[in-house]
């Protein structure tokens, strides 16, 4: 192995205030939600993912994101982005000064349905549609694609239906696309071939991985990826996540582990150890989810 080939830094890409708390089932105090994120900025993360804009009868735990937005403090050289699933939402984005929106559609129809109750290919027409209007008003857009590694519902995905819409994706104009493993089924051997493969194919927009836990092996699964020429990686500080329409979702990569994993290889995240740890800590504590299943 070539250990030059590594790359110098790494960007991590922190989803705990928004992919980690969203799937709690007891509403979290929203001065909470922004010290967690507070803490975050703190630690030298560059880029979070602060809350949602789906409508609050489908996440009701995010239903405080204009005043998440209003108190949290904000760092010159730090993006804060939230989940935008349509147009309004994008709307209600740039009303709180949001200059960086998400978006998600699925691999698998199945899940895509249980997630958003549409096909995968309306919702990439409304993701077109996002980006359209995102991009006429000075906001990045970064897409998820979940499911990429396997469906909970469905089993394995084949890996050109993640490359179709990772190319679709890139077409309406995001800047970074994620590679989701939504429940926790990649390997190392798929976490280095599905993303060099896709990678591979974009001209554009930069590449990302999304790892959820599974016995450990999100870890393996992003040192894959790395090797893959990832270097965008997304995780949450305590581990915390899921997906409430995902059978057996497990928690996603803590971003504390990842932090160290990189820093002992001698790879810049710009992320402080120690006050990681300490944001990780606190997010353990909001959560009522995350006992008696992390790590599995
Ligand atoms: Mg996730």
């Amino acid at each position: 192995m070539d250990i030059g080939a590594f790359p110098k830094e790494v960007e991590i890409f922190e989803v705990g205030p928004r992919d980690g708390l969203q799937p709690e089932p007891v509403f979290i105090d929203t001065r909470k939600k922004i010290e967690y994120v507070n803490m975050l900025t703190e630690a030298g993360c560059r880029k979070i993912e602060v809350s949602s804009f789906v409508h609050p009868k489908w996440v009701p735990q995010l239903a405080d994101v204009r005043e998440v937005f209003a108190g949290i403090t904000r760092r010159e050289g730090v993006t804060y982005s939230a989940l935008v699933p349509n147009l309004r939402g994008l709307e209600l984005a740039a009303e709180c000064g949001v200059t960086e929106v998400v978006t998600i559609v699925s691999t698998s129809e199945s899940h895509n349905r249980k997630n958003l109750n549409v096909s995968p290919a309306e919702t990439l027409g409304e993701i077109q549609k996002i980006n359209a209007e995102a991009r006429r008003r000075g906001i990045r857009v970064r897409s998820y694609i979940a499911t990429v590694f396997g469906c909970p519902i469905e089993g394995e995905q084949d890996p050109a239906k993640a490359l179709d819409t990772a190319l679709a994706l890139e077409s309406f104009g995001a800047y970074e696309i994620s590679l989701g493993d939504t429940t926790g089924m990649a390997n190392p051997v798929s976490a280095f071939r599905i993303p060099a493969m896709i990678a591979s194919r974009l001209t554009t927009a930069r590449l990302a991985v999304h790892y959820h836990q599974h016995f450990g092996l999100e870890h393996a699964n992003n040192f894959a990826s790395l090797q893959a020429g990832i270097t965008s990686f997304d995780g949450a500080a305590g581990g915390l996540g899921g997906c409430p329409y995902a059978p057996g979702a497990t928690g996603n990569c803590a971003t504390e582990i990842m932090t160290q994993m990189f820093r002992r290889m001698g790879i810049e995240t710009g992320i402080d150890s120690a006050k990681i740890g300490k944001a990780a800590e606190y997010a353990k504590t909001l959560s009522t989810l995350i006992h008696g299943k992390c790590g599995v």
